[in-house]
């Protein structure tokens, strides 16, 4: 069980977590890959095909031909009562920005499903880290959610307004808030966002609950063409990005290039290196 403790003059909370124990240390361990019906996988996977009994049981899934594209179990090394593990795919080495329509779409409609189910028992957080640095201790492509009880203050920020645009498509918008804590971060939020005034009720409907299959592939692709874009810039490189666990809907992308000092941990301030008008900028150039 989940421990909550509260700071009770700022209102803010540690989750004590034992279920974390035992959890295997981030590495940058190397599987040996092969390939099996045009997919890559590691044997030594837990994640990949043919290995689903070393997870606990299917909660979820999308399956295609009797195979599965995408499935849901609980994280094994839970942080809070409710911790599910989403598996982007049955491909060991390919993750969204190299991914077909179908199987963004199958990961765009998991999350929903999941989100949906579970919004009924807390506030869910839809998280994905990817990198030794960015918090992941298996390789293999995945997101997580964790279902946080209602009455927990979250630190988590409002839906910052649109500034410094870098791309949009049909339903959504990619661009670098006035507000960015970290170089090179992005959001990507839903158009219909601009049509209300900030308090409007009618954002609370904003969620990505609400989304049908077309606006789910036109997220999908936003954020494959976001990390193929940062990919240009960067490298190979480290990252998170989250659903708003409460609406508006936003996705936030965070490059994990910098680390957090002293000074940043001693205020609670963050100092951002990088105008988020000049990423922009950069971004324009390379993401198309
Ligand atoms: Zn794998």
């Amino acid at each position: 069980m989940a421990k909550y403790i509260p700071d009770i003059k700022s209102h803010r909370w540690v989750i004590l977590a034992p279920g974390r124990l035992g959890k295997p240390a981030a590495s940058n361990k190397d599987y040996t890959i092969s390939t099996k019906n045009g997919l890559k996988v590691a044997q030594e996977c837990p994640f990949c095909p043919g290995n689903e009994a070393k997870t606990p049981p299917e909660i979820d899934s999308i399956k295609k031909d009797e195979l599965w594209l995408v499935r849901a179990f609980s994280n094994k090394y839970p942080i809070t009562d409710i911790h599910e593990v989403i598996i982007h795919s049955p491909d060991h080495c390919q993750d969204l920005e190299d991914f077909s329509d179908e199987q963004l779409l199958a990961l765009f409609r998991i999350y929903k499903k999941r989100l949906t189910t579970l919004s009924s028992q807390g506030v869910p957080i839809l998280f994905r880290n990817h990198g030794v640095t960015a918090g992941t201790s298996l390789p293999h492509p995945h997101s997580q959610v964790i279902v946080l009880p209602q009455q927990i203050n979250l630190e988590s920020l409002f839906l910052e307004p649109v500034k410094n645009m870098v791309l949009d498509n049909n339903h959504f918008v990619l661009y670098c808030p006035d507000f960015s804590q970290y170089p090179y971060e992005v959001w990507i939020t839903h158009k219909d966002c601009s049509k209300y005034e900030f308090g409007a009720s009618e954002l609370l409907e904003i969620k990505l609950e609400h989304f049908n299959d077309e606006e789910l592939l036109d997220l999908g692709q936003l954020v494959q063409k976001t990390l193929k874009g940062l990919q240009k810039i960067l490298g190979k490189f480290d990252y998170n990005y989250y659903i708003a666990p409460k609406p508006p809907f936003y996705l936030r992308l965070i490059p994990r290039v910098v680390t957090r000092g002293g000074f940043e941990l001693g205020t609670g301030l963050s100092t951002n290196v990088l105008d988020p008008a000049v990423a922009a900028e950069e971004l324009k150039k390379v993401i198309r």
